[in-house]
């Protein structure tokens, strides 16, 4: 095998897994968990496959290698289960599509090294290593496409084992090193992003956004409702005495009785509201695309909900009230920082005129 006649395949081969990388970053990006990262990832390998196939590797007169093997065995760490049947269904029928005499063998030996890849990922943790010496026994793993010749005549299959086993082999090993180390680092790198993504918006306390995004999701709402002529309303709540919870229970039971009330609201609002904490203990509820009397049944409902919960500390069981004040968009105004202040006016009402109530603006 001559270097300068191969080098452009195996630069062929460098672009195939670059666009993989690059599209894999992109799906997990978008899609975060579940069965449907797994059929996108798995669809990605699939099309990867069929991608390489379209575009073999002559190691050798009559011999044609592609990547499928190195996508194939590394699917089910990549996209579970369910993504590898995808993929190795997808490369299977495209496989019997092209025809020739290593169709039914070809296709045979797809489903053949799904499976081992799927067998390795079931097999201990200590004995499967990590790292390049992984890939370097998924690679290796990657022999079991040699059924294939199972298929053939005896004279071609024996040419073959003697011929291409070994490039085919180590061309498999290098790219399932190479492909995994890459898919590896971008699994991680999109996982540190996600995170301090996270870090930079959420509280870690209420596991509610913070004040960061309630401003940012506060002003895109006032603009829409500016150039909708619909209104929004803000809910802002406070939780009563709880210095005295602090001072009577601790510092860790408050913390905890503010986390339960978070999770009151967040069960109270809808999916397109947005409850963010605001202060120590005060939360905002952003509620696009609603007036005051609908901001007040929400509010009303918060407050019960959160009134009759018992939030459980060790043994104790405590009770909390909530005194909430409510603005709403009516125009002019329609500037968050406005109606912000307007809700703070109100809960203040609501605190000098009792506590435990809801107060709604005279105007925002
Ligand atoms: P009011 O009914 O007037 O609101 O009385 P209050 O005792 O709740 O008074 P205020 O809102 O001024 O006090 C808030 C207290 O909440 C003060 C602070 O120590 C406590 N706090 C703020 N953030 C946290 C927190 O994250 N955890 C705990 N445990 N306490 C907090
Ligand atoms: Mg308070
Ligand atoms: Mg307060």
């Amino acid at each position: 095998m001559e270097i300068q006649t191969h080098l452009p395949s195996f630069v062929r081969i460098l672009g195939q897994v670059a666009i993989i990388v690059y599209a894999y970053s992109g799906v997990i990006r978008t899609v975060e968990r579940g069965a449907l990262k797994s059929l996108a990832v798995g669809l990605l390998f699939g099309l990867g496959g069929i991608l390489s196939m379209s575009d073999p590797i002559l190691l050798a007169p009559g011999i044609l290698h592609d990547g499928r093997s190195i996508l194939l065995v590394l699917a089910p760490l990549y996209s579970g289960p369910l993504g590898t049947v995808v993929a190795a269904v997808m490369m299977a029928v495209f496989r019997l599509a092209i025809g020739g005499i290593g169709a039914v063998g070809g296709s045979a030996s797809i489903l053949i090294v799904a499976l081992t890849g799927y067998l390795l990922t079931l097999l201990p943790r200590q004995w499967l290593g990590s790292g390049w010496k992984q890939s370097a026994l998924f690679g290796f793993s990657t022999m079991t496409s040699l059924v294939v010749l199972l298929f053939l005549p005896s004279q071609l299959a024996w040419e073959l084992l003697v011929s291409a086993t070994l490039p085919v082999t180590i061309v498999n090993i290098l790219g399932v090193i190479l492909l995994s180390d890459l898919l590896q680092r971008e699994r991680y790198r999109v996982g540190i992003q996600r995170a301090l993504e996270n870090e930079a918006s959420v509280d870690p306390l209420t596991k509610l956004p913070n004040r960061r995004v309630l401003q940012r999701e506060g002003d895109r709402c006032s603009k829409e409702a500016g150039s909708r002529r619909t209104p929004f309303s803000i809910i802002m709540l406070d939780i009563d005495h709880f210095k005295k919870i602090n001072d009577t229970w601790g510092h860790s039971c408050g913390d905890t009785v503010l986390a339960k009330v978070a999770d009151v609201i967040r069960r109270t609002v809808r999916k397109t509201d947005v409850a963010a904490r605001y202060g120590g203990e005060e939360i905002v509820v952003l509620l696009p695309n609603t007036d005051e009397n609908a901001a007040m049944i929400v509010a009303e409902k918060i407050r019960r909900d959160i009134e009759a919960a018992d939030l459980a500390f060790d043994r104790d069981i405590i009770h909390v009230t909530v005194s909430i004040g409510i603005a709403c968009s009516n125009e002019p105004t329609t500037d968050f920082k406005y109606v912000l202040e307007a809700a703070d006016k109100a809960l203040y009402r609501a605190k000098a005129g009792g506590r435990n109530r809801v107060e709604l603006s005279a105007a925002a």
